[in-house]
């Protein structure tokens, strides 16, 4: 059996929990990504130790979810959460057993998991712990749920959205059996958090088969974006060509600014991804093949990224000429105003001239425009004998 290589800080807390005569692997995510050759980034480590036996076990460690017997060890900085193996009791409301109990068996609390590929243990004595099929699944590229899927979709509905989620990221196909449950079982998702719900969509959208699973699982996106429709998704080399969250922007920009607001705030979502994407979508449209001036007037916001943003998917949908967005970089790299804050004079100098009040704010802005017309320039005594002349 090829041993794998695991972080020193692993293979010392599994050592230390062997010592000690209690059984210790790695698990669920990381194991998956060992044997797909994908790198992971946490070390989940499950054993038969009770937490405050684990506790005892190491200098360093943090009650993360005691109760549900999670204990982080810090070793060397790094930090390894290490589990009970866990049995659910009856599950409630769609998403949490109603008790967990903690048990000696391995076995036990790999059946819990929730598809194939995330249920197996490694450690170098026993090798790969693979109860389900993981490997096999591994290696024809299933996502196959442990058991029952109707009856693991219906413990805890959120699985339906990781289901789909895993193949994304993965890459793979989704069983028929396991594909029918979640079709049919995805209107439970109603009863998950919005924040779990969010996590798992946020990574579906970013994953290498984005496209194919929210065309073939369409039904069950629509269950917590409810305004999505069909027509909204795009082709699928100008979908797959966006970053993951302008791929969000770009399925919802027909709802406009406030309907992609009321669609993020009933996801929960953080104030900085409502407001950067209705930013975007509020953007003005470019020309195929803008002039330097409507590039220059198009710029000027208070928010370059959202122009950026917008120009990066008006150039995936062909909107605009691919050398847009490289164009409308350079002008911010070489500091053309499109702030008033950017201008060589400001309210003080207005003032000197006899301008008050809101009368102020318009004639910066009105400065910015010219500029972007190549009317004057941006340098004080220029923009001085303007505003004389003009205003
Ligand atoms: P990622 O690489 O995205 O973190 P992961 O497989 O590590 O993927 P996590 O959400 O971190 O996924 O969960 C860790 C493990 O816990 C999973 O591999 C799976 O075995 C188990 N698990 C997580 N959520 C559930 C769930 N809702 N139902 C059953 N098992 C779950
Ligand atoms: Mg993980």
């Amino acid at each position: 059996m090829e041993k794998l290589k695991l972080p020193l800080g692993a293979e010392y807390v599994i050592d230390t929990l062997n010592k000690n005569g209690f059984s210790a692997h790695i698990v669920g995510g990381c194991v998956r990504d060992f044997l797909l050759g994908r790198k992971s980034d946490d070390y989940d480590i499950n054993t038969s130790a009770l937490p405050t036996q684990v506790k005892s076990l190491f200098d360093k460690t943090i009650d993360t979810g005691i109760d549900h017997g999670t204990v982080t060890v810090m070793i060397n900085g790094e930090s390894y959460e290490v589990t009970t193996y866990r049995i659910d009791g009856e599950y409630q409301d769609m998403r949490h057993p109603k008790s967990v109990s903690f048990t000696a068996e391995l076995k036990e609390d790999l059946s819990r998991r929730d598809f194939t590929v995330n249920a197996m243990a490694y450690n170098h004595r026993d090798g790969v712990v693979d109860l389900f099929g993981g490997i096999a699944d591994i290696k024809s590229r299933t996502i196959r749920a442990v058991g029952d899927p109707y009856l693991r979709f219906t413990e805890d509905a959120l699985r339906v959205l990781r289901g789909i989620r895993f193949a994304s990221v993965l890459g793979f196909d989704i069983e028929e059996n396991t594909a029918q449950a979640i079709h049919a079982l995805a209107r439970n998702l109603t009863g998950v958090s919005c924040e779990r719900i969010y996590v798992e969509w946020k990574k579906l959208l970013s994953g290498e088969r984005a496209y194919e699973i929210i065309d073939e699982f369409f039904d069950v996106i629509k269950v917590f974006i409810p305004t999505l429709v069909r027509e909204d998704l795009p082709e699928r080399d100008v979908f797959m060509s966006l970053t993951p969250r302008h791929r969000e922007i770009a399925l919802l920009m027909r709802l406009g600014a406030d309907g992609f607001r009321d669609c993020m705030r009933s996801l929960k979502t953080s104030t900085a991804v409502r407001e950067y994407g209705a930013a975007v979508i509020s953007r003005p449209h470019l020309p195929m093949h803008p002039t330097d001036a409507e590039l220059k007037l198009y710029l000027i916001s208070d928010n370059d990224e959202a122009s950026l943003g917008a120009v990066e998917i008006m150039q995936a949908f062909g909107k605009t000429a691919p050398d847009t967005l490289t164009r409308l970089g350079a002008l911010i790299a070489s500091g053309h105003p499109r702030r008033p804050s950017m201008l060589a004079i400001g309210g003080k100098e207005l003032i000197a001239l006899g301008f008050r009040g809101e009368r102020i704010g318009q004639i910066l802005s009105a400065l910015l425009v010219s500029i972007a017309e190549g009317k004057v320039e941006n340098n004080a005594d220029a923009l001085v004998e303007y505003v004389k002349s003009v205003f």
